[in-house]
């Protein structure tokens, strides 16, 4: 991960770039210009970590293109947290991610768990959109994946989920396929995870949404909770 310096230098590079390419004057998110004002909290990690997010420019072209960095969202010190591809167009918009139609579901799916979007920590592989919600190419993993090791290893979640291939196979070394491998308990660094459909992927295949619903009750028992009676009911009825 870059020290300040190193983030500073790539900012002036891309702002003198920007300068001679013809930009008079760029615009600067409420949330970024905010964070630049104030120094990280020296005594909250994780928050220091998404100051540097921030103003993160490791990606050139995802860093010139996005509205927000995406960093995370939900409670510190969840005991689950979600990890998913990348931020999509609403993401990118409103700087949360899983707020589309794809988040709407999820929020749905970790509801019928017996938890709340505050419960849980949401985040994904990626903090910046790929232009036309692309898949993220290796490099730009490679650039980002710290900053989600980090936030693992800070939150020290009992249970993560990966959601999705790309969420996967930046966590975990396995070559087959998520339909393959979904459903089965792997570990990364000692914390249980299991893997399941993105939400995205149950929007166009509905009838995936079963065996994450199977994968989700899997988790809410490692967890050591109970599924609510009504989501039992739902799903029985
Ligand atoms: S995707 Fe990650 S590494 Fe790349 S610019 Fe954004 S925050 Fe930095």
């Amino acid at each position: 991960m870059p020290d300040f310096p190193e983030i500073l230098d790539d900012t002036i590079h891309l702002f003198e770039e920007m300068k001679r390419a013809g930009t008079t004057h760029v615009n600067v998110a409420a949330e970024t210009y905010e964070s630049l004002s104030h120094p990280p909290a020296a005594n909250d990690p994780l928050c220091a970590l998404r100051e540097q997010a921030l103003t993160c420019t490791q990606c050139r072209d995802l860093a010139k293109a996005r509205t927000h960095v995406v960093f995370g969202v939900g409670d510190p010190h969840a005991d689950l947290m979600f990890i998913g591809e990348a931020p999509g167009r609403d993401e990118d918009l409103k700087g949360e991610p899983f707020v589309g139609r794809a988040g709407q579901l999820l929020t749905k799916i970790i509801q019928a768990m017996g938890l709340t979007r505050h419960e849980v920590y949401i985040a994904n592989v990626l903090k910046c959109r790929p232009p036309d919600n692309r898949t993220p190419e290796p490099d730009e993993t490679e650039n980002c994946l710290p900053y989600l090791l980090r936030q693992i290893e800070l939150i020290q979640p009992k249970v993560l989920v990966a959601l999705g291939a790309t969420a996967m196979k930046a966590l975990l070394d396995v070559q087959l396929g998520i339909t393959k491998i979904r459903g089965n308990w792997y570990t990364f660094h000692g914390t249980p995870m299991m893997p399941t459909f993105h939400p995205a992927y149950l929007l166009r295949n509905p009838k995936a949404k079963r065996e994450v619903w199977e994968d989700m009750q899997a988790v809410v028992k490692k967890l050591g909770r109970e599924i609510p009676p009504a989501s039992r009911r739902a799903s029985t009825g």
